[in-house]
């Protein structure tokens, strides 16, 4: 062995020794949201060992241990990483309509990629997706656990759940193509073996479709497509194997059923009403409201091929959902955090945050949303989110500026941090 490669061995095995240890990092910014309390916190520190958060208090009573590596995010306001609840993380806003039968399973993968970053890099460390063929969204979190690429903790449901001819249908081509929707159940023996099934290729939850949708082919809106017959055996099925349900659902009856099968989560609530409010508040469960996409679906639908029955139906339900979210608010019910990502492109997910307090919630009420609330309703998968507390994960964002008079702030994300990993800093993508 020659003097070069022993020198080489020697720093090789002071890597293997660091990269063992566990590192400790002293954090401190000129505020912190407690999404707890629901409240800014002026000067804080956070100690972060590893993956975990370990200590949060004053800077002043909590200083930095010897040999601790410091973040200073001077001037800017540190919260926990951002939770969107409702994405299609494979799927491209820009091929709609019938250009999206040329897109196969590996393609949507790939693109899963890209979008896992962008969506990152935009503060989003934990995301709740709620549909994709083929299991792409299986392949692409369990490839984000590895390390092999970098991107937001994933929880998904594989291919969406519904009716034959509804909205998790295929419904494009003629009967002599013979396409169905890899979700497709008809009937509750049916949609239990289906649920089975989806379970046993790796859904973390349950995506349903109880009603019509705007990007399928000829349904209604707001037409129902499951009955509650069928909701409360998917309901009662998915809770046995321990999975939460999210149902997508426009329509004033397909959400009211919805919401007395028991499913955790209602995706849109376009046309709830005080009935729904009602039940959502007595049962503790959580609307979902995709306020932002409506202005980008109009704006730019018709050239990335959206059909022209779907833009008709968005122009029918957009400004009414954000009227049914703003009457939600005033009548107290829990929302979610779900945007629909996918129907417009990754990254912009922080732009409904401002939709939100434009629509009658307050700034406090949206990043909750988007935090502690949303892992709330991810069950027994949000321990450890939502919250900068000791024992949770360091998933850490930091905005300039104070979010609860400006909460557009969230939409210029600066500092990523996810499971004490620095992924941006200094509004820069930190390359893994
Ligand atoms: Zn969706």
């Amino acid at each position: 062995m020659n003097l070069k490669s022993t020198a080489l061995s020697g720093v090789l095995l002071a890597m293997i020794a660091t990269s063992t240890q566990a590192e400790t990092i002293y954090l401190t910014a000129a505020r912190m949201i407690d999404t707890v309390a629901g409240k800014a916190v002026a000067d804080p520190a956070v100690l972060i060992t590893d993956d975990r958060i370990t200590a949060v208090g004053a800077q002043t009573t909590l200083p930095a241990p010897a040999g601790a590596r410091r973040i200073d995010l001077a001037g800017q306001t540190i919260l926990p990483g951002l939770i969107d609840m409702h994405t299609h993380i494979t799927s491209r806003a820009d091929i709609g309509g019938y250009r999206a039968l040329a897109i196969t399973t590996p393609a949507s993968a790939i693109s899963g990629v890209a979008n896992a970053w962008k969506t990152l890099q935009a503060g989003f460390t934990t995301l709740r997706n709620v549909g994709a063929d083929g299991y792409a969204d299986v392949a692409l979190r369990d490839s984000i656990n590895a390390g092999e690429t970098a991107g937001p903790r994933l929880f998904v449901s594989g291919p969406a759940i519904g009716a034959t001819g509804g909205h998790c249908d295929d419904n494009l081509l003629p009967a002599s193509y013979h396409d169905t929707g890899e979700g497709v159940a008809d009937g509750p023996d049916a949609i239990r073996r289906k649920i089975r099934e989806v379970h046993k290729y790796g859904a973390d939850v349950i995506k349903l479709c109880a009603t019509g949708g705007v990007f399928s082919k000829g349904d209604s809106v707001g037409g129902q497509q499951l009955s509650l017959e069928e909701l409360k055996a998917a309901v009662d099925e998915a809770h046995m194997l321990g999975l939460k349900v999210a149902a997508h659902a426009h329509g004033t009856a397909g959400i009211n059923d919805a919401l007395r099968a028991g499913v955790d989560t209602i995706e849109h609530a376009s046309l709830a009403d005080a009935d729904s409010f009602a039940l959502a508040k007595a049962k503790g469960l959580a609307l979902d409201m995709d306020i932002y996409n409506d202005d980008y679906i109009l704006a730019e639908g018709t050239k990335n091929g959206t059909l022209q029955e779907s833009i008709d139906k968005e122009r029918s339900i957009g400004r009414k959902q954000r009227e049914t979210f703003r009457a939600a608010v005033r009548a107290g019910v829990t929302m979610a955090f779900g945007t629909d990502a996918g129907v417009y492109p990754h990254g912009d997910n922080g732009r409904q945050f401002a939709k939100m307090v434009e629509w009658g919630m307050t700034p406090i009420l949206a990043i909750q949303a988007s935090t502690v609330t949303a892992a709330h309703y991810l069950g027994s998968l949000g321990d450890g989110l939502g919250a900068i507390a000791p024992g949770k994960f360091a998933d850490i964002i930091a905005v300039a500026g104070d979010p609860l008079a400006d909460v557009s702030e969230l939409e210029r994300v600066k500092f990523v941090m996810k499971a004490g990993v620095v992924y941006r800093q200094d509004g820069r993508a930190v390359s893994r």
